[in-house]
């Protein structure tokens, strides 16, 4: 059994916090691989080491004087060396990271340090081989992340690599330029070394216990999710649950390897298993409830629609010519219905309104904002009859009135559109619905 364990700033912050990861490393010698992300906050109003690396540069871009704000970066790092009692000096390289800040050496080059450093002090403090990500994770010279020779690269030079450290969130370019991922991209690198070892786990440490039914802030103590896959993981965290980079399953995807989240601070839940697909059903039918607010529907009337072929085609036209992309689009025998972003449509309102009836000549053209759409994914929805039934009755029940429906074929969710002020209430009932009180 091989797994790989990537553990995030929070489960990093503090010499505190690398004990309890150094404890569930040594818990199970199969944690051969450890990918870190840089120290983050230890406290609410605290700074991530990441985010003082981009204000520190920013100054040294600036010809401005960073040496204390570097210095406070030292710090940090330092008290974590103290507190676990090694024997690591930092000096040298933070030299090195002085002198190419002087130089420019790039904004990834400078966010990327976080993870650096924090990777030495790991392999110092586990007694692991450092491997620096950008010897193994490959972009191309446009920046682009480049999968399949990282693949090779990291598989070769971990093939007889007993216990190691890469460092997550970046990798280098051909011509040996620092490159990043987005934020949060450590979650990436673990994957991508899960993929090239064929890991049997990929495990994912932070600071929750999995993912959730439903937002806590909305429902109080909503149940974890066990088992999810990553279809339905797509579904919700598209529709604004994160816990995962969003391009962290792809890697594993490609390999079938699993993903496991996990909580630093309490290593006995089990958390939540994201696979490729499982006979594993949720008890409640549904897996997990999440949605957005801030939509807008244009509704288009026109008689005899149905029948006028390439209307469908000529209306979404509009939306790409005017760089808006939609969401969903219900439609009926003579009205379609497009729903959008409202930040990405309200300038352009008049605009796209006069080019729908240069495209259509439409009968009428209606506008409904602050629209909130609520998805409710559940792989178990799939030949289960009544599902729809019991939202609707219970949100009727609520006095919410529905302005949309939708189901894919695929019976992996039901989009349900409603007035963003309704948007809280409907979860919490729709959550009521499925969901039975824990005692
Ligand atoms: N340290 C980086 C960030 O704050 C990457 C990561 O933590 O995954 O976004």
């Amino acid at each position: 059994m091989v797994k790989v364990v990537k553990f995030g700033g929070s489960s990093l912050a503090s010499a505190e916090q690398f004990m309890k990861v150094g404890k569930i490393i040594r818990a199970e010698e199969s944690r051969r691989f450890v990918v870190p992300s840089a120290p983050g906050k230890r406290f609410p109003e605290d700074i991530k080491v990441t985010d003082m690396l981009y204000k520190c540069y920013e100054e040294a871009e600036a010809g401005k004087n960073f040496d204390k704000l570097l210095k406070t970066i030292k710090e940090r790092y330092n008290e974590i060396i103290k507190g676990l009692s090694l024997k690591l000096s930092l000096d040298e390289r933070f030299e090195t990271i002085k002198k190419q800040f002087a130089a420019e050496a790039g904004i990834d080059y400078a966010a990327s340090r976080g993870e650096y450093l924090n990777g030495i002090v790991m392999a110092n403090y586990l007694g692991y081989e450092f491997i620096d990500a950008a010897t193994v994770i490959s972009f191309d010279k446009e920046g682009n992340f480049d999968s399949e020779k990282t693949n090779e690269l990291m598989g070769q030079r971990l093939k007889n690599v007993k216990n190691a450290v890469v460092p997550g969130f970046y990798g280098a370019m051909p011509n040996g330029q620092i490159k990043t991922f987005s934020r949060g991209g450590s979650d990436v690198t673990g994957s991508i070394v899960a993929r090239a070892i064929k890991a049997d786990v990929y495990e994912n440490w932070t600071d929750v216990s999995g993912f959730l039914v439903a937002d806590p802030r909305i429902v109080k103590n909503p149940r974890t999710i066990n088992v999810i896959t990553y279809k339905e993981l797509r579904e919700l965290s598209y529709m604004g649950a994160s816990v995962l980079h969003e391009s962290a399953t792809f890697p594993v995807r490609k390999e079938g390897i699993p993903i496991n989240i996990r909580n630093t601070n309490k290593p006995e839940d089990i958390g939540t298993m994201i696979v490729e697909a499982t006979c594993n059903m949720p008890d409640c039918v549904i897996t997990g409830i999440a949605g957005k607010k801030g939509f807008v529907s244009i509704s288009i009337d026109k008689d005899m629609m149905n029948s006028e072929i390439g209307f469908g085609r000529k209306v979404l036209q509009v939306f790409e010519d005017n760089v808006i992309s939609f969401e969903h689009m219900p439609s009926g025998i003579d009205t379609m219905t497009v729903f959008v972003h409202q930040d990405e449509f309200v300038e352009k309102e008049q605009k796209v309104l006069a080019a729908l009836h240069r495209a259509v000549e439409p009968d009428t053209v209606e506008l409904e904002a602050d629209l909130a759409l609520i998805a409710v994914v559940g792989r178990g929805m799939k030949n289960n009859s009544g599902i729809a039934g019991n939202i609707f009755s219970a949100l009727a029940k609520s006095k919410i009135n529905i302005k949309m429906i939708d189901q894919g074929s695929s019976e992996l969710n039901i989009i349900i559109g409603v007035r963003n002020k309704y948007f809280e209430d409907a979860i919490k009932t729709i959550y009521s619905v499925f969901i039975p009180e824990d005692k």
